[in-house]
């Protein structure tokens, strides 16, 4: 897009404020406004007068449907559409929207996950208007995003928790905030969510079932060459990719998407987009619209994207990194301020968030764990499954400093600055040296890096929210009525204390050496491996308690998610398996008959006229143990996926295919890939890493 088009068509798909200005009824716009900012009830008749603006508005963009856009727990998003179209006597139509059909909507919600919440026989679930996320159009439909609720009002999807989340937090910081003497109208979580991905030709991803049914690939051998030489990261982007990249651009900002950054990443074939960052929900919309634009838009370049976090052994796997702050009427929390009294506030909210990971490293650490995330934790090329917080040098010293000084006597400003005057200063330089943590402080924002790049990311923002939420409540409880210098002294205090209490967690070294590993477990932080580990605490005592008290999620709606997670789990890798077993016989097996067939073919005509082959027949041999081998390590599987498949209780059968089916599955893609070293390539039945991954 040419830059003044650019300026033009920014938002152009969006239903602004800017639009429902020009476009309401004065009245109509305050009212709407309350609702969007102060949570006010909506009115039907305000309502039916922003549902109409809506259809005018998108009529005139072209749209002809409308559609209740909703993120079920199966994390991806979802949307029925209807059309605007209503029949009247005379035999004509008329375009019609109502308020109702604006505000709620009655998919047939049985067929969506939901962990038990729902019995069949009360299966009916509603889609409620979410107004503080903007309304848009996406390929003439107009989208409506909304919270995806049961009858009686419990969450099933991942945007209601979020939402809950967000507001727990706003009112536990404004308590903060008040006792340092600030009233902001809003305070919000800002999230700039850096998205990876892969893109490969996608004539070779239609001939791969692996990737078709699972994303990502279950056989191969080591390409000849993988990310070695370093040559891709920041590379320059060719052609074709860049086009491509230009009409995710395109189609982003008419959505109001403000992608910003794009560039190649460590693997071959491997890419990042990454957006200025946004109001929380918000963001995570916006990062599921550009997930499925990239899909979308790569079949116009004749690509295929992967948003898998492992398409490829051999070859980095991809995450999301969510950079995360807390903004009060958009000034950022975790700016280390330039005065001493806001170098307190930023120390209590910096303590607040070192103790909120540390007490739900578990939470934390499940948020972001799926069958295909298992592959990358821990796996040398993203953090480890423990949970540690790294400060950068400059904070790291200071908050040493605070440890371990001495209780001081604060009268004057500069004394609150615990001798370290230059604070702000040198932290607006902090760059981040240490990539190998999972929880990283850069500068203003904390980066958290252990989300998978296909994962909706408002699950561990949940965490995230919440913890931080308790922290601020017990902050201010302890402090609510003390002022002045006791004040400062006391919030000094509990950011000691609190630091101290949790420095356990805090860690500055090498998240990928063996040692962490042993350092972790000597100061007693979990290592959750595996997603099976970490379902328990999904449930505990504890988790429904804090969960509880800040009207987040109930008992009833954790347990829906506990055995949620639980069965896509044990599913997907059921898929897979299946998918393996599938490639086995119909791919490998009948492409080795044929190859040894040839060569066993030839061996015999040599020899009739007396010409012996003994490389041909090592061969031959050789294909024909590893036909065998595939074949019972086929079998094998197929009977540990059937015995997973039988196992009833949800934690009992995800542990299954952990431990039984995964091995299984290992195995047969051994024997295939070592078939695949020796096959001929024209035999071979799909394309290889080798032809994947260097496509020119
Ligand atoms: P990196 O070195 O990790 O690439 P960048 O500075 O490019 O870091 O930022 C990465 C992401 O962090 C961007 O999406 C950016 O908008 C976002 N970000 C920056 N400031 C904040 C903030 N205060 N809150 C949340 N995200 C932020
Ligand atoms: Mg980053």
């Amino acid at each position: 897009m040419a830059k003044d088009k650019v300026t033009q068509e920014y938002g152009s798909l969006l239903f602004t404020d800017a639009v429902m200005q020009e476009r309401l009824p004065k009245p109509t716009y305050k009212e709407l406004r309350q609702v969007i900012d102060d949570g006010a009830p909506l009115d039907l008749d305000i309502a039916n007068e922003v549902a109409h603006a809506m259809k005018e508005w998108a009529l005139e963009k072209g749209a002809t449907h409308f559609a209740h856009w909703f993120q079920p727990l199966t994390g991806i998003t979802s949307e029925k559409h209807d059309s605007f179209l209503t029949p009247i006597d005379d035999g004509t139509i008329l375009m019609s929207f109502s308020g109702k059909e604006l505000v709620q909507g009655e998919p047939d919600a049985s067929s969506f996950p939901n962990g038990g919440l729902r019995a069949t026989f009360e299966a009916r679930g509603y889609t409620a208007w979410d107004p503080t996320s903007p309304v848009f159009i996406k390929d003439e439909v107009l989208c409506i995003p909304t919270a995806f609720i049961s009858y009686n009002g419990d969450a099933l999807d991942k945007k209601t928790p979020l939402l809950r989340s967000q507001v727990a937090l706003e009112t536990q910081a404004k308590r903060v905030l008040k006792l340092f003497g600030r009233e902001p109208k809003r305070v919000v979580t800002t999230i700039g969510p850096e998205q990876e991905y892969f893109l490969i030709k996608e004539e070779d991803y239609e001939k791969r079932p692996d990737l078709i049914y699972c994303g990502r690939t279950l056989f191969g051998c080591e390409p000849v060459k993988g990310q070695e030489l370093e040559e891709h990261y920041f590379g320059a982007i060719r052609p074709t990719v860049n086009d491509f990249m230009k009409e995710v651009d395109d189609e982003l900002w008419k959505l109001g998407i403000p992608v910003k950054t794009k560039h190649n990443e460590v693997a071959p074939c491997q890419h990042e987009l990454a957006p200025i960052f946004e109001q929380g929900s918000t963001a995570i919309d916006d990062n599921l619209l550009t997930m499925e634009k990239l899909k979308l838009l790569a079949t116009h370049h004749g690509l295929a994207c992967l948003e898998h976090e492992k398409p490829f052994e051999y070859v980095n796997g991809s995450g999301k990194h969510n950079n995360w702050s807390i903004a009060a009427d958009g000034k950022n929390l975790l700016e280390p301020g330039a005065v001493p009294s806001e170098n307190l506030q930023f120390l209590v909210f910096l303590a607040a968030l070192v103790a909120a990971v540390d007490e739900h490293a578990d939470l934390l650490r499940m948020s972001v764990a799926s069958a295909g995330n298992d592959h990358r934790l821990g796996a040398n090329e993203a953090p480890p499954a423990i949970i540690s917080v790294f400060l950068g040098d400059e904070l790291h010293e200071i908050v040493e400093a605070l440890i371990n000084k001495e209780e001081p006597e604060v009268h004057e400003a500069e004394r609150m600055d615990l001798g370290v005057p230059a604070l702000p200063d040198v932290l607006r330089d902090t760059t981040d040296r240490n990539r190998t943590s999972p929880f990283a402080f850069t500068g203003n924002k904390f980066e958290f890096r252990m989300c998978g790049s296909q994962q909706n990311l408002s699950d561990p923002n949940v965490v995230l929210n919440t913890a931080m939420a308790e922290q601020c409540d017990r902050f201010a409880t302890k402090l609510e009525g003390k002022t002045g210098d006791e004040f400062t002294n006391l919030a000094l205090r509990w950011v000691r204390h609190t630091l101290r209490d949790h420095h356990r967690v805090i860690f500055e070294g090498n998240g990928y050496s063996a040692e962490w590993e042993e350092e972790a477990e000597r100061r007693g932080l979990p290592n959750l491996k595996s997603t099976p580990d970490t379902l328990s605490c999904i449930t505990s005592p504890e988790t429904v308690a804090f969960y509880g008290k800040y009207h987040v999620l109930n008992e009833a709606e954790l347990h829906a998610r506990y055995v949620s997670k639980a069965e896509q789990y044990a599913k997907l890798i059921n898929i897979e398996a299946n998918t393996m077993i599938y490639m086995a016989r119909h791919l490998y097996l009948p492409a080795l008959f044929e190859y040894s067939g040839d060569l066993a073919s030839s061996v015999a005509t040599k020899a009739e006229i007396g010409i012996e082959s003994p490389v041909e027949k090592e061969l031959v041999r050789t294909l024909t143990d590893g036909i065998s081998a595939i074949h019972e390590a086929t079998a094998d599987l197929e009977a540990n996926n059937t015995a997973a498949r039988g196992v009833e209780d949800p934690l009992e059968q995800c542990f299954s295919y952990k431990d039984n089916v995964l091995p299984s599955m290992d195995h047969l893609r051994e024997c295939v890939d070592a078939m695949e070293k020796v096959c001929g390539e024209d035999y071979w039945p799909v394309p290889t890493y080798n032809q994947m991954l260097f496509w020119v």
